[in-house]
C-alpha cells in the first residue's frame, strides 16, 4: 500500500477514515510492511554469491528419508529465523533436488530456483525483528558439489550408502540453508534408513525408532553449528559406545561408526580420550558434549573435523584424530567469519599436531624442529612463499602452505611473546569467541592486548607477504 497523501486535500469522512487507518497504523496492528528482498549474498570474500542477507537462521529441522534403490531422499526441512530488515522476499541455497513446496509460517510462498539459489516470495512480507518459519519439501538425489580447488564435496555416495562433507559450500547438497559461516544455527537432523543401516550425524543421539523395516535416527547438536560441519553418514556400520570425562561430566558420551571392512579403528578409539584431554588442558573446556568419529571409505581425500564426530576416510593415526579434534576449538567452536580467515583453521588445527607430538614423545622441541624444517625444507626464491595463507584465494584454501605456514604464523607468534603468553592468547581468543565466528584482524587485536606487543609487522610477514618472512 502506498504512503497517504497530505491530509489538507481529504475531504471530512475520507480525513477521518485516513485518521483511523493511521492510529491502526502507528500501534502497527493494520497493514504489514512492504518490505524488501533480502541480499542474495553474505558480502563474502571467496564465495561472495553463497550465504544470504535479511535474517539470521537459528535453528535448523531436517527430516531426510534415504533410500537405497536410486540413492534418493524424500525430505523435509523447517528453518527458524530472525528477519534483520522488512523482507518482501529471501533467498535460502539448494543445490539439486527438486523443490515440491516451500511454506512461510504455515502459508504456502511462492519460489524460483536459479542455479543453487532458492528465491522464497512468503504471502505476507516478514517484519524486521520477528521470528518466521520456512518449510521447505524436496525430492531427489543429492548432489556432489565441487569446491574451487576441485575437491569434491557435498553427498558423497560410498558402497553402501553416502557420507556429508561439506567444507567450504557442500552443506546446500542436502538442505536448504544460509551458505555461509558467519551464520550458525543448532539442528535436529532425522534420518530413516532401511534397518540393516545406521545414520550418524552430529550431537547428541536422541533416540531410535525402529519399524518393521526402516529406523529413523534422530540427532540434536545443541550447541551452534555453522552449515559446513553438518553432518549425515549412512552406511553398514559397528556402532561403538563409550565416554570419557569432561569439564562438566564424568561420562561424556563418545559414539563412533566404523566400516567394518576398514576394521575396527580399536586403536584410534582408544587414542581419542587421550588426545581430547590433552587439548582441553592445552585450550580450555572441550565446546561440546558429545564426541567420536565416523570412519568409512569415503573416496574424496580428506578427513573433515564433522561438529564433535570427524569423518575420516580410514583408521585415522593419532596425529590425524589430534588435528581434527583440534578443529572443535579452532573452526567449529570459533569459526571464520569470511573464508579468506581459513589459516584460522589449519594452522592451528596443523599447530596442535605438533603440539601433541611434543606431548606424545615427551620432546619439547617438536614445534622448533618442524618450524625450522619446512623453513630451510623451501629456500628463500622457492615459489612456495608466493601462496599467502592469510588470503590464499578460493582454488588455495586447503593448499599446504595454508596449513604449514599458518603454523609456523603461530610459532613465529610464540617465539616473539613467550609460551606463557603465547597459550594464554589462545585459551582467551577460544573463550572470547566461542560458538561464534571471528576474523583475523580480531585475532592479532586480542594478541596484542594479552601479550602488550604490537604484532601488526609479526602477521603482516607471516600471513600477507608473499616471500620468506627473515627470522
Ligand atoms: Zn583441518
Amino acid at each position: 500500500m502506498p504512503r497517504p497523501g497530505p491530509l489538507r486535500v481529504l475531504t471530512g469522512a475520507v480525513v477521518a477514515a485516513t485518521l483511523t487507518w493511521l492510529g491502526a497504523w502507528a500501534a502497527g496492528a493494520a497493514e504489514p510492511p512492504v518490505g524488501t528482498p533480502g541480499d542474495t549474498g553474505s558480502g563474502d570474500s571467496y564465495y561472495p554469491a553463497m550465504g544470504n542477507g535479511g535474517y539470521h537462521v537459528a535453528h535448523y529441522d531436517i527430516d531426510l528419508t534415504w533410500r537405497p534403490l536410486g540413492r534418493t531422499v524424500e525430505a523435509r526441512t523447517v528453518l527458524t529465523s530472525r528477519a534483520t530488515k522488512d523482507l518482501s522476499s529471501f533467498n535460502l541455497e539448494l543445490d539439486g533436488m527438486q523443490v515440491e513446496s516451500v511454506h512461510v509460517d504455515g502459508a504456502p510462498a511462492a519460489y524460483v530456483r536459479d542455479g543453487a539459489e532458492l528465491s522464497v516470495t512468503p504471502a505476507q512480507p516478514v517484519p524486521d525483528g520477528t521470528s518466521f518459519a520456512v518449510r521447505v519439501r524436496y525430492v531427489g538425489t543429492p548432489p556432489v558439489v565441487v569446491a574451487e580447488d576441485g575437491s569434491s564435496t557435498g553427498w558423497i555416495p560410498t558402497a553402501d550408502g553416502g557420507t556429508v562433507l561439506a567444507e567450504p559450500t557442500g552443506a546446500m547438497a542436502w538442505f536448504p540453508v544460509n551458505n555461509t559461516p558467519r551464520d550458525k544455527a543448532t539442528f535436529d537432523i532425522s534420518v530413516s534408513v532401511p534397518n540393516r543401516l545406521k545414520a550418524a550425524s552430529n550431537g547428541a543421539l536422541v533416540r531410535r525408532d525402529t519399524g518393521p523395516k526402516r529406523t529413523t535416527w534422530h540427532w540434536r547438536e545443541r550447541w551452534p553449528m555453522a552449515a559446513y560441519l553438518a553432518t549425515v553418514s549412512i552406511g553398514e556400520y559397528q556402532m561403538y559406545r563409550s565416554s570419557m570425562a569432561n569439564e562438566t561430566s564424568a561420562g561424556m558420551p563418545l559414539l563412533s561408526f566404523v566400516d567394518p571392512r576398514l576394521g575396527r579403528a580399536a586403536t584410534a578409539r582408544s587414542q581419542l580420550p587421550a588426545v581430547t584431554s590433552f587439548l582441553r588442558r592445552s585450550f580450555g573446556p572441550y565446546p561440546f558434549d558429545t564426541s567420536g568419529m565416523i570412519v568409512d571409505n569415503v573416496r574424496v581425500g580428506y578427513a573433515l573435523e564433522t561438529q564433535g564426530r570427524p569423518v575420516y576416510p580410514d583408521a585415522p593415526p593419532d596425529w590425524l584424530i589430534a588435528h581434527e579434534m583440534a578443529h572443535q576449538w579452532f573452526g567449529n567452536s570459533v569459526t571464520p567469519r569470511d573464508w579468506r580467515d581459513i589459516w584460522l583453521n589449519e594452522g592451528f588445527a596443523t599447530y596442535s599436531e605438533w603440539l601433541w607430538e611434543a606431548e606424545k614423545t615427551g620432546r619439547p622441541g617438536v614445534a622448533q624442529r618442524n618450524f625450522d624444517y619446512y623453513y630451510g625444507a623451501h629456500g628463500a626464491a622457492s615459489p612456495y612463499w608466493t601462496l599467502r595463507p592469510g588470503d590464499p584465494g578460493p582454488e588455495n584454501m586447503f593448499a599446504d602452505q595454508v596449513y604449514e605456514r599458518g603454523a609456523m604464523t603461530l610459532h613465529a607468534l610464540r617465539t616473539e611473546v613467550g609460551t606463557p603468553a603465547f597459550f594464554e592468547i589462545l585459551r582467551a581468543w577460544v573463550a572470547e569467541n566461542q560458538h561464534g565466528s571471528a576474523s583475523t584482524a580480531e585475532f592479532v587485536e586480542l594478541a596484542e592486548r594479552v601479550s602488550g606487543r604490537q604484532l601488526d609487522a609479526l602477521f603482516e610477514a607471516w600471513l600477507y607477504t608473499p616471500s620468506r618472512p627473515a627470522l
